[in-house]
């Protein structure tokens, strides 16, 4: 099947659910079995079946079939957000006095889990240029346990070359992460290119109406944790096979941290993704024709958008010639991006991304203020910056309220 159709299709049992072909929430704890012995082949694993929703739930499970699909993986864990993807990850693969490799310019949350958080628990984390692979290469040690890297990343909307990484990666031996939120399954499918593991903010495209909270982990098959895991995942695949990895994260990693799913979300991440493709082919003519339109306004400082400048290659190699929705431009002054943003009507101003609405939001004062001047100049955050996530409203109302808005600050 094709992206649309399993995103509307995927993950449905409509024969169990009594032909409800909306998947079901099964707001349960546990689940009843009919003898002790049966519940005891599910403990030891000798026979499948849910325990308990903190490690698996069946409306949980139509989401992961859903979400595996679309990234063409062996295999998908969903969690409570993004950022319980992205600790389970870490926690399942690094120990005390490993390190993380990864780039600058990516998710302020990432940002302060590598740099603050994992720090505290001995795990060192080195950051370099993402679009600089000599740098990767060399900033690879005997301790690296993951590299982990953006699809485009936020907010720096720079575009990794995927294909040299993984390939570094595959001769280091070292598992490739890929935070595939800003461009979702539909633009991207990093498994393709050499990713071992993608994780998804489903709060962002998936649910597409900033309705709820959740993440996903997914293994693309590509990595060989029988011959490259660490002990523990190895010993695991002699029983598990291939899928050890996702069997580590799921029977102990993400049961002992405790990041689930509720399946109540679930379910409305299964209904974004039954019209994701179709919101995303208008997020992205809106976002090219918004970054056009301020590319030609005289008061816009500066606008960088993935489809504009010298990514054409990449977006046509990785991206099936879409370059997302999110776009940053500069005014000039912190001062005059409060006054734009105050103007706004239509577009609103929160930390989301990728709603179906156009939202906008000053990064340097609020998701990187607790970062100093210094930080979030190397993280490439300047003072006079404005990111915008540009939704699927029709493109002349989104225009003329940006125009009314440059306006209102530097007079028409
Ligand atoms: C939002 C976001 C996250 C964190 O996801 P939450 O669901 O908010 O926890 C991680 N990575 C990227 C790229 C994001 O945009």
């Amino acid at each position: 099947m094709n992206l649309n159709t399993i995103s509307l299709h995927s993950g449905i049992n409509s024969e169990k659910w009594a032909g409800a072909t909306s998947v079901p929430i099964f707001q349960s704890t546990s689940y009843e079995y009919q003898s002790a012995r049966e519940i005891a082949d599910v403990f030891s694993g000798k026979a499948p079946g849910h325990i308990y929703s903190r490690i698996s739930n069946p409306t949980n499970l139509a989401l992961e079939i859903r979400l595996n699909e679309l990234e063409n993986g062996i295999g998908c864990i969903v969690t409570s957000s993004g950022m319980a993807a992205i600790s389970s990850v870490i926690m399942a693969l690094t120990k005390s006095g490993d390190e993380v490799l990864t780039t600058n310019g990516i998710f302020g949350g990432t940002v302060s889990l590598f740099s603050k958080t994992l720090q505290r628990f001995g795990i060192k984390t080195v950051f370099v240029n993402s679009v600089d692979n000599h740098s990767f290469e060399k900033a690879i040690t005997e301790k690296t346990k993951i590299i982990f890297i953006e699809s485009i990343c936020n907010p720096s909307l720079e575009i990794p070359d995927f294909e040299t990484i993984s390939r570094i990666a595959k001769e280091k031996k070292i598992p490739l992460v890929v935070d595939n939120t800003l461009t979702s399954p539909y633009i991207f499918r990093p498994g393709n290119f050499g990713a071992d593991i993608i994780i998804h903010s489903t709060s962002k495209f998936v649910n597409g109406n900033g309705s709820a909270i959740g993440g996903a982990i997914i293994d693309t098959g590509n990595f060989n944790w029988k011959k490259h895991g660490h002990e523990q995942i190895k010993q695991l695949s002699q029983k598990t096979g291939q899928i050890a990895f996702l069997a580590f994260l799921r029977n102990l990693i993400y049961r002992d941290l405790g990041g689930c799913a509720a399946p109540f979300n679930s379910f409305l991440m299964l209904q974004g993704l039954e019209t994701l493709g179709a919101r995303i082919a208008i997020h992205c003519k809106n976002a090219r024709s918004l970054a056009e339109y301020l590319n030609n306004n005289k008061n816009v400082i500066r606008i960088k958008y993935p489809g504009t400048g010298n990514n054409k290659g990449k977006i046509e190699k990785y991206f099936r010639g879409l370059a997302g929705s999110i776009l940053t431009f500069g005014l000039g002054s912190k001062n005059n991006c409060f006054k734009f943003i105050d103007s706004l009507k239509i577009a609103k101003n929160l930390a989301n991304l990728g709603d179906a609405k156009t939202l906008v939001i000053h990064p340097a004062s609020t998701i990187f203020c607790e970062f100093t001047l210094e930080e979030r100049n190397r993280l490439g955050i300047s003072d006079d910056m404005i990111r915008v996530s540009v939704g699927i409203e029709d493109f002349e109302d989104i225009k003329s309220d940006f125009e009314q808005a440059i306006d209102n600050v530097f007079g028409s």
